[in-house]
């Protein structure tokens, strides 16, 4: 798509306006075109996931490898049924966490165009809760295929704000529905008979995941690097992502000292440093404090992954040469946040002793 589409952007505010809006956006995705929407999730960029040509859009707009595939959202857990082929494991999972931030990977039926899928026989497939997403899907009468509404490579959009910045005359609407609720992307499940592969960390947790089903597993690629020869099992682990312009570290070790370390390093430059709620008076020395970014408190994980990606990009806008943020441990939702952050930080981690 050339950067000359006029983009329209509505704010979902629970008028009387919003049905009419929502109607007039299906109505585009019935026509092949684009249209961002709030998930509780992230920002999502969506196409007629039926549609080749939409599908083509979508890469274009983002900028994105079009051997990445892209997630398919319906509107009722049953809706897979037109595009893959489920199986009782698909329906345990989705009566426990559908609608919800779960992304299920089934073998794909013809209904899914080659294009929407990177060539692959699988098809990822979810079902969002956020009421604007489940309201589009249904008035269009189509799954619709979305992405992240990022430019590739840039941390996911919580806010419409983030959309406008990277999508502004590469979409033909933008549906403005505040904050995403979770502010990390789906967690992505393959399905293989009745054994499930962890492959994206998200909203439903491992642990979640292990309630439900019998035999849950981590790809390996969910928190460690992929060696330059490694063919990763979702091709999006191979891509640079979430990254900020300027090189983040993350730290770990004791707490004192990689305090001192912090206040050290303030000074020499234009360094920016994601930190708990409670660290920011120590932190702030004689600074003005312009550079801290606060990302919610030290055990308050939900606080820390809606405020991750924004915090991200927030360090970019404030012009930071150096970003520094604490090296998260993998319990609960504390998984997702370690694997978008060492992806983020290109797994550049300093010990601090
Ligand atoms: P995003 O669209 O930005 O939320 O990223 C979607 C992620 O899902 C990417 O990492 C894709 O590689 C992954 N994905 C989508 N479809 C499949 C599939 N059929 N098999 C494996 N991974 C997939
Ligand atoms: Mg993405």
């Amino acid at each position: 798509m050339s950067d000359s589409v006029t983009t329209k952007t509505v704010k979902i505010t629970g008028s009387k306006s919003d049905e009419k809006n929502l109607q007039y956006a299906a109505e585009l995705i019935r026509q092949g075109k684009l249209v961002v929407f709030p998930t509780e999730t992230v920002y999502g960029l969506g196409g007629n996931a039926t549609d080749p040509t939409a599908a083509k859009k979508i890469y274009e707009a983002k900028g994105r490898p079009s051997d990445n595939p892209l997630i398919i959202h319906i509107a009722e857990p049953r809706d897979a049924e037109l595009y893959a082929y489920t199986s009782p494991t698909y329906y345990k999972l989705a009566a426990s966490f559908m609608p919800g931030p779960l992304t299920v990977i089934l073998p794909k039926k013809d209904t899914v165009p080659a294009s929407v899928t990177g060539g692959l026989d699988s098809v990822a497939i979810r079902c969002p809760s956020h009421s604007i997403a489940h309201s589009l899907i249904e008035k269009a009468g189509v799954a619709i295929a979305a992405p992240s509404a990022n430019l590739s490579g840039k941390p996911s959009p919580t806010c419409a704000e983030h959309v406008i910045d990277d999508l502004l005359g590469r979409v033909d609407m933008i549906i403005d529905g505040g904050e995403s609720e979770i502010g990390l992307e789906s967690t992505i499940v393959k399905l293989d008979g009745e054994k499930a592969i962890l492959l994206r960390p998200g909203g439903i947790t491992f642990d979640a995941l292990c309630c439900v089903l019998d035999d849950v597993t981590i790809n390996p690629a969910v928190a460690e690097q992929l060696a330059a020869n490694e063919r990763p099992l979702s091709p999006g682990m191979k891509y640079k992502h979430y990254a900020p312009s300027a090189p983040l570290t993350l730290l770990s070790g004791d707490e004192k000292k990689v305090t001192e370390f912090l206040l050290a390093e303030q000074k020499a430059q234009r360094t920016a440093i994601l930190c708990y709620d409670e660290e920011i008076s120590l932190l702030k020395g004689d600074s003005n404090g312009e550079l801290l970014i606060p990302i919610g408190n030290r055990d308050d994980l939900d606080a820390q992954a809606r405020s991750l990606f924004a915090a991200l990009r927030k360090a970019d806008s404030l012009g930071a040469e150096k970003i520094y943020a604490h090296l998260p441990n993998m319990n609960g939702l504390g998984l997702a946040l370690y694997n978008r952050m060492i992806r983020a930080a290109a797994h550049t981690v300093k010990n601090i002793d």
